[in-house]
C-alpha cells in the first residue's frame, strides 16, 4: 500500500454559488441561465449571472440592469438547509476532523487516512464525486498544508474544481497571487499595499515584518508577514466546533419605554442567553448590547470580564452598566430594539457554531444568521422572512 507522506492534507471544500446552485439543480429551467437569489439584496448569483458582474451583497436594481436577462427567485432557506445538511454528512463520512465554517464550506483534515482511502488529493476528488452524485452541488476543494493556503486554493479553484498546493510548492503558488488574497485584505488595505508597489503575495512576502507593520499597523501587519509566508499553525478543530456567541435580542414595540419597562426587557434577555450558554456547556467573557433606536440607527456597547461566566447575575450586572452609559441616547431617541450576547466564548463549548446538526429551527437561524452577518441585520427582514423574527425573542448566533 502506498502511504503517501505528504503534510498536504488540509482540505477547504466549498460549495460554489451555494443558493443559486441549489436553485438550478431544483429547477432544469434554470440551469445555464443566469440566476439571482434575493429580489432586495443579491444573496447568491449563478455563474452565469456573475459573468455579467453581479455579486453577492449588491443592490437588486444594480444587478438587473447588469443582467437583465437574469432569473430572479425568492430564497428558499429549507432547501438550502437541507442541502447542507446533507453534504456536511458527507463531510464526516470522509474525515473525523471536520470544522464546518458557515453553511456551504468546512475544513476537513485527512491526515492518516491515506492507508484507507488514498492520498488527500484522492480523498477530495472522492468528495467532489459524491456531493455532485448524491447532493447534486457543485463544490470545489482546495488541498494544501494550511488552513490558510486550502482556503486560497479553493478560491483560485473555482467553480466546480479541485485545486491541490503539494507540500514544498507553496512559494511557486502563492508567489504570483494579487495581494487581495491574503486574508484580511481589503479594498482599502490593498490600496495601500498597492501604492507602496506590493502587487502579489511575493512582493509581500520579500518585505521584512517590521516594514508591513510600519504601514498596515502591527496586528494586520504580522498576520499578513505571517500568511505571505504561509505560516498558519491553526489546527482544523474536529468535532464539534467552538461556539462565537449566544445572544437573544427583543424588538420593542415603542419609540419611547420608561426605565422600568427596558430594564425588565434586558433582565428577560440576559437570562435566556445565560440559561442558553449553561445548556450548551458555555461560558464568555465579553457582554455585548445591542441597540437599535427609535430612528433606526444601531449601536453596540461590550465590555470584558475577568473571567469567563455563564452566570445570569454577573452578565446582568455588566450588561446593566452598559445600558446605563448609553440612557441619555436612549433617551432622546427612543430604543426599538435591545439585544444581549455572550461571546468571547472559551473552548469548552458542545454546540456546532453551524447548522448542521440539530432542528431545523436552529439551522435556519444560522443560514438567517450567516445572511446577516455578512449583508448586515435587515438584510433578511427584507429579504424573506418578514417581521416575525424580529418580534419576540429571537436567537442569533454570530458565524465565523
Ligand atoms: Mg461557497
Amino acid at each position: 500500500v502506498f502511504v503517501s507522506d505528504s503534510r498536504a492534507t488540509i482540505l477547504h471544500a466549498d460549495l460554489d454559488a451555494f443558493y443559486a446552485s441549489v436553485e438550478q439543480r431544483d429547477d432544469p429551467r434554470l440551469r445555464g441561465r443566469p440566476v439571482v437569489v434575493g429580489g432586495g439584496v443579491v444573496l447568491a448569483a449563478s455563474y452565469e449571472a456573475r459573468a455579467c458582474g453581479v455579486r453577492s451583497a449588491m443592490g437588486g436594481g444594480r444587478a438587473r440592469r447588469l443582467c437583465p436577462h437574469a432569473v430572479v427567485v425568492p430564497p428558499r432557506w429549507p432547501a438550502y438547509v437541507e442541502a447542507s445538511r446533507a453534504v456536511f454528512e458527507i463531510f464526516r463520512r470522509t474525515s473525523p476532523l471536520v470544522e464546518g465554517i458557515s453553511i456551504d464550506e468546512a475544513f476537513l483534515d485527512v491526515r492518516g487516512l491515506e492507508r484507507l482511502q488514498g492520498s488527500a488529493v484522492d480523498i477530495a476528488a472522492g468528495l467532489r464525486r459524491e456531493v455532485r452524485g448524491s447532493v447534486g452541488l457543485p463544490i470545489t476543494v482546495g488541498v494544501a498544508t494550511t488552513k490558510f493556503l486550502a482556503k486560497v486554493a479553493s478560491a483560485v479553484g473555482k467553480p466546480d474544481g479541485l485545486m491541490v498546493v503539494p507540500d514544498g510548492q507553496e512559494r511557486a503558488f502563492l508567489d504570483p497571487l494579487p495581494v487581495e488574497r491574503l486574508w484580511g485584505v481589503g479594498p482599502a488595505t490593498a490600496g495601500r499595499l498597492r501604492a507602496r508597489g506590493i502587487r502579489t503575495v511575493g512582493d509581500a512576502a520579500r518585505m521584512d515584518e517590521e516594514a508591513l507593520v510600519a504601514l498596515l499597523g502591527r496586528a494586520l501587519g504580522r498576520k499578513l508577514h505571517s500568511l505571505a509566508h504561509n505560516r498558519d499553525p491553526r489546527p482544523v478543530r474536529g468535532g464539534r466546533g467552538r461556539r462565537r456567541s449566544v445572544g437573544s435580542q427583543c424588538a420593542l414595540d415603542f419609540t419611547s419605554r420608561p426605565p422600568e419597562a427596558v430594564d425588565r426587557t434586558l433582565v428577560a434577555l440576559v437570562d435566556r442567553v445565560a440559561r442558553r450558554a449553561r445548556k450548551g456547556g458555555h461560558a464568555g467573557r465579553t457582554v455585548v448590547l445591542r441597540l437599535r433606536f427609535g430612528d433606526y440607527t444601531r449601536a453596540a456597547r461590550s465590555t470584558t470580564l475577568r473571567d469567563a461566566t455563564a452566570d445570569t447575575r454577573p452578565i446582568l450586572e455588566a450588561a446593566r452598566g452598559l445600558l446605563a452609559d448609553v440612557r441619555p441616547v436612549i433617551e432622546r431617541r427612543g430604543l426599538t430594539l435591545l439585544g444581549v450576547a455572550v461571546s468571547n466564548m472559551d473552548g469548552g463549548g458542545v454546540q456546532l457554531a453551524l447548522p448542521i446538526e440539530g432542528e431545523r429551527d436552529r439551522a435556519l437561524d444560522a443560514a438567517v444568521d450567516r445572511v446577516r452577518d455578512r449583508f448586515g441585520t435587515r438584510a433578511v427582514t427584507r429579504a424573506s422572512l418578514g417581521e416575525e423574527r424580529e418580534r419576540g425573542l429571537a436567537p442569533w448566533l454570530m458565524p465565523e
